[in-house]
Order: structure tokens, then C-alpha cells, then sequence
């Protein structure tokens, strides 16, 4: 590959964007970095990022152009949800293909997303969106039961309630205005952080997809099931597993369905990642985030066009550089993670079993992602995971018997919390 020099926009500096240095420098490419920190300090990460601001838009996009104008970028790539808006606006300055600013702004709100959706005639529940502060839906008669509210521009389902009635939902909307009147969230500066979307509660199996889109076209590389229920009152993540063990009839909807939400939402180039939920033949579209899967979850994906593997990173560089992704499969191997949920509010401690854990056969990793004496704050409010479990098999229910077996010998000790004085939770990756 020639010498090429590739923008990536990352949220922080951690796993994911470590792993894009190493691919970066297998494939010769340059990858210049653009992430929000602290821009006071003189490269405190030594790596030489370009200091930006998700909150500040023309600013950024300002910042970036001026880099392109010194050193030229052959392509960009944005990981987490917060840059892919300045990275679609800088692509546009730039003639760089991506996804387009409407469809990266479309797929960032989920007001947006359903509008989009229901516009092109795609499958969506009945919807609704207030200001926070709005005592609307709180009245009888608004909204039908069961419904799900959630915000319109949070992530990781975080603020994301099932209510089957009215008092479910008064409690429900109390507790999200409650995260949304957050100095964290506040710290946002999202303009659409002051909003929530009610909606139907969907009922049907849940899958999460991942794919690139090559000027729009959809390429899928993964379709993972969730094999834990997701019926609320509360959304964790848990168990992803590829291969998917739907039926192909299934598997090609679902396929079709993400295609057809991501033409709809306007995306084109690019990572993407969708869930949806399956109810008998029907797909709907939950989402479709205009980056690829967080962090340290994409190792759980590795792919193959010759006897050596590459992980995702490589193969989204690869995209961003203009090599097309068709000759890379997935590996033949099944492959899971298990997003270890926080189990109730408190201090951790210490996790017991972590040998035991890492001997059960298939297990490949275990990765505890909390700090001793963190401050651990668990759905609907808290946005991070205890760590992650990797597992490799011949069969996806291998893998996911290991995940839960590994699981199963973890003990995690963690204080209750005595005191409602706290500082802002840290995620694993600050
Ligand atoms: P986020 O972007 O925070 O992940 P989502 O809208 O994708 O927010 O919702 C998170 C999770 O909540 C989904 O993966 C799904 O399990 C559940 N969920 C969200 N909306 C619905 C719905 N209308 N019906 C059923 N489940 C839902």
C-alpha cells in the first residue's frame, strides 16, 4: 500500500484507538488522530492528536481543514458517536467519501432515525418525542402501553426504560429527567439532550449487526445474536455471539432491513453499526449508529482473506484508505463477548475467580475493565461495563455456554455505596 495518511476521530485515546496504531503501521499508513481532550496541555499522550471539541462543530471542522491543508488525508474514519457529525462535515469540505452530514445527524438522534424510517415506508413502532420538561405524555391517553422512553441522543441504552403503565411511566420519565438535568449530561452540550422519544415497546428477538458501507452499498460482516432476553425494565448489553443461529430466511431479512434503514437515514460510506428486533417476520430497525461497534468488543471479530487474520481496525483503515473490503470474511471460528453488567450500585473492590474463569475451555480473554475503588453505577444511569469475556469455538453454543460458565465463576465484590455524594462516574476508558 502506498504511504497514505488517514484522519481517525476517536472519542478517547484507549483500547480501540491503540489498536489502530498497530494496524497503521503493518499497512504503512499514517493515521492522524483527532480526539476531545483537554487541549491546555501540550500533547499529554505524546501521540501528536489534533485537539478537538465534539461540542464545537465549525471549530473542529476548522481545525481539521487546516491539518489537511499542511498534510492531505487520503480518508477519514470516525469511532464512537459523538465525532461522526464533524467527521461527515469535514468529508463533505474535504471530497472525501463518507457518510453525508443529513444522514450522520439522522443517525445520531433517534427522533431523527424514526422520522427517517417511517418517511421511507420501514417498519417502526408507534413514536412520540418531548422536551424533558414537557408533562405531555404524562397524561393519560398519549401513549400506549407497554412503551419504551429513552433519550434521543444517549448511547449504550443508557436512560433507556420500559414502562407498562402510567405509574411505570411517571417513575420512568422522573428518573430520565433526573440523568438528562445531569451535570454530565449537561457537559454534553448536545442540543438534543434535553429531548426524549417514547415509543412502542417492540417484543421479538434481538440482534445486533456490523457492516461498512462501500459508497452505499451494504457490506454485512457480522450479524450477532443476543441470546439474553431484553424485555426491560432495563437494556444491558450481555452476550453477543456471531455467527447468528437464525435461519438464512431470517438472516437475509435482516440483512435487507439494516440495508434498507441505512439507505433511509441517508448513510454511505462508512462503518456501521444496527440492532434490531425480530418479531415473526417483521424487522425493526432499532438503530443504525454511523461508526463501528465500541471498543473492546470488536475483538471479538477477526477476518480472513488468506491464512493470516486481521481485527476489525485493520479492516476499517483498509476501508478508509479505499481498498474494498469484498476479498475479508469473518473467520470461519464462532466468536463471542460478554458485557459483564454491573450487578447493583456500589464500590468495587476486587473480582475473585478470574483464573478459574480464564481456564474454562474456549475462553480466549477476560478483560476486568474496573478500577479498584470506582465508583460503579449500574443501569438505566451508569454507562460501563465490569469488563468483557471472549470466547472462540467451532459453534456459537459452545461459545456461549463458555461465556456464561466463565461468568458463572467470577465474583465480583462490590461496597454498597454509603453515600449519595459522589463524583461523576468514570467509564473504563478514561
Ligand atoms: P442506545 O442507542 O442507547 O443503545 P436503543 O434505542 O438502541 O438505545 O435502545 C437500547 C436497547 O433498549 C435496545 O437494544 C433494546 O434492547 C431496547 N429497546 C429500545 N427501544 C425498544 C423498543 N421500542 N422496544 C423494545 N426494546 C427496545
Amino acid at each position: 500500500m502506498t504511504h497514505q495518511r488517514i484522519l481517525l476521530l476517536a472519542t478517547t485515546t484507549g483500547y480501540q484507538t491503540r489498536s489502530f496504531g498497530d494496524a497503521a503501521e503493518r499497512l504503512g499508513i499514517e493515521v492522524a488522530l483527532a480526539t476531545d481532550r483537554c487541549t491546555t496541555l501540550e500533547d499529554p499522550w505524546r501521540d501528536r492528536a489534533l485537539p478537538i471539541r465534539f461540542d464545537d462543530e465549525p471549530g473542529s471542522v476548522a481545525a481539521i481543514l487546516q491539518e489537511a491543508a499542511r498534510s492531505p488525508f487520503a480518508g477519514l474514519l470516525a469511532v464512537g458517536d459523538r465525532p461522526v457529525t464533524i467527521a461527515a462535515q469535514a468529508a463533505a469540505a474535504l471530497g472525501l467519501p463518507y457518510h453525508p452530514i443529513e444522514g450522520a445527524r439522522a443517525a445520531h438522534n433517534k427522533r431523527l432515525s424514526r422520522e427517517r424510517l417511517r418517511a421511507a415506508g420501514l417498519p417502526v413502532p408507534w413514536f412520540a418525542s418531548f422536551a424533558i420538561d414537557d408533562p405531555r405524555p404524562l397524561v393519560a391517553g398519549e401513549v400506549p402501553f407497554p412503551c419504551v422512553i429513552k433519550p434521543l441522543v444517549l448511547s449504550g441504552s443508557r436512560g433507556v426504560i420500559r414502562a407498562d403503565n402510567h405509574a411505570d411511566l411517571r417513575a420512568a420519565h422522573a428518573r430520565l429527567a433526573a440523568l438528562l438535568h445531569s451535570r454530565e449530561v449537561q457537559a454534553l452540550r448536545d442540543p438534543g439532550a434535553g429531548a426524549v422519544l417514547i415509543e412502542s415497546y417492540i417484543p421479538g428477538d434481538e440482534y445486533a449487526i456490523e457492516g461498512l458501507l462501500e459508497h452505499g452499498r451494504l457490506r454485512v460482516l457480522a450479524i450477532f445474536d443476543k441470546p439474553d432476553p431484553m424485555q426491560g425494565p432495563f437494556f444491558e448489553e450481555t452476550i453477543y455471539v456471531t455467527p447468528s443461529r437464525g435461519d438464512s430466511g431470517r438472516q437475509r431479512r435482516i440483512e435487507h432491513a439494516v440495508a434498507s434503514a441505512a439507505r433511509a437515514l441517508g448513510l454511505h460510506h462508512g462503518p456501521i453499526h444496527a440492532e434490531c428486533r425480530v418479531d415473526g417476520d417483521r424487522v425493526f430497525v432499532l438503530e443504525v449508529a454511523a461508526r463501528p461497534i465500541g471498543g473492546l468488543c470488536a475483538r471479538a471479530l477477526r477476518f480472513e482473506n488468506g491464512p493470516s487474520g486481521i481485527p476489525l481496525e485493520e479492516l476499517l483503515l483498509r476501508h478508509a484508505a479505499g481498498e474494498p473490503a469484498a476479498s475479508w470474511t469473518r473467520e470461519a471460528a464462532a466468536s463471542g463477548v460478554m458485557m459483564i453488567p454491573i450487578p447493583h450500585r456500589g464500590v468495587f473492590r476486587r473480582v475473585d475467580g478470574l483464573d478459574a474463569a480464564r481456564a474454562v475451555p474456549h475462553v480466549t480473554e477476560i478483560r476486568v475493565t474496573a478500577k479498584a475503588d470506582q465508583l460503579l453505577v449500574p443501569l438505566p444511569e451508569g454507562k460501563s461495563y465490569l469488563g468483557f469475556i471472549f470466547a472462540r469455538a467451532q459453534e456459537p453454543g459452545t461459545v456461549e455456554r463458555a461465556l456464561r460458565a466463565a461468568h458463572a465463576r467470577l465474583a465480583f465484590v462490590i461496597d454498597r455505596a454509603l453515600t449519595v455524594v459522589s463524583p461523576p462516574q468514570q467509564t473504563s476508558e478514561h
